[in-house]
């Protein structure tokens, strides 16, 4: 199954229509624009030029078959494909750089031979990720610009190929749609983008029944991570050290104080984005500690 990008929604919501239905275990790709809906393709072409009611386009939302409030949607990320050019923006008052940036400016960055090429020196391997990924929140529609427990514009780098992000199901549905791929992005997104850019994502989606969580979770083969969202890092950092600490006292069988002694040796505390204007963390589980334990979601 394949879902357009010419099918989109700029929030998840409730009361948005499915463009399309999945059975759990279904493959789907999903065709994206990049976050500016592919409105910036030359430099003279400035962020406050575009039109903002378009931004942060989000491809779908896709119904997955059975999926009700309290199950939890399994979206394993087994491809994405980038378009051949991406774009940056730096714009006055914007980002975590904003008394630097005096005027605004657009950058097209190619993309050749696996690579972005910010100039002639400086050229990074691609690491494609998702900034937008999520299902639909409970009731308050949320612009895709904003991250959440939903998911949405988490702009986390961790979310990329060979992950598997398991997201909170609030309707029924679970309403999954995402967008707003990066080629190349920092911890931190620190000037307010990535290399923005279109392409494709192949996902396999999957339902789980009898557990319940709270925010974002993420495994990839290295780790485990929970991953939040808030109006400060302070607070994002929190939730994510809480939803860890209860992710491993479900799991493990050991005293309260020892998980908390556990978390502090081998539990990173990690940034995702400080400028969404929300601000998301993650906190990071290393695999190999717990290699005898066999964790499973
Ligand atoms: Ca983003
Ligand atoms: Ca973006």
């Amino acid at each position: 199954m394949k879902v357009s990008s010419e099918t989109v929604v700029y929030s998840m919501a409730a009361e948005n229509k499915p463009v399309a239905t999945c059975k759990p275990g279904n493959t789907i790709i999903f065709e994206t624009k990049d976050c500016f809906s592919n409105q910036i393709r030359t430099e003279d072409k400035l962020f406050e030029l575009t039109d903002w009611d378009t931004v942060n386009p989000a491809t779908g939302p896709v119904a997955v078959e059975g999926a009700m409030p309290g199950d939890v949607l399994k979206v394993s990320i087994k491809k994405i494909e980038v378009a051949g050019q991406g774009v940056m923006i730096a714009v006055p008052e914007m980002g975590f750089l904003d008394k630097y940036i005096e005027e605004s400016q657009t950058k097209i960055i190619p993309i050749e031979n696996d690579q972005a090429v910010f100039n002639d020196k400086i050229k990074l391997p691609l690491s494609p990720m998702i900034g937008v990924i999520g299902t639909a929140p409970a009731e308050i529609a949320v612009p895709c610009g904003t991250p959440g427990s939903h998911g949405g514009n988490m702009d986390t780098t961790s979310i990329k190929e060979g992950a598997d992000l398991y997201l909170p199901v609030f309707v029924e549905g679970g309403l999954l749609a995402m967008g707003d791929l990066h080629a190349v992005m920092g911890d931190g997104e620190v000037v307010v983008c990535g290399v923005e850019i279109a392409g494709e994502v192949t996902v396999k989606v999957d339902l789980i029944k009898g557990k319940s969580i709270s925010d974002p979770i993420l495994e990839n083969s290295e780790a485990w991570y929970t991953i939040a969202s808030a109006p400060t890092l302070g607070e994002a950092a929190q939730k994510v050290t809480d939803n860890m600490f209860e992710f491993l006292s479900q799991r493990l069988s050991l005293p309260t104080n020892e998980i908390g002694m556990l978390m502090s040796l081998i539990c990173d505390l990690e940034v995702c984005q400080v400028v969404d204007p929300e601000k998301t963390a993650r906190m990071k589980l290393d695999k190999k500690a717990l290699a005898e334990y066999d964790l499973m979601f």
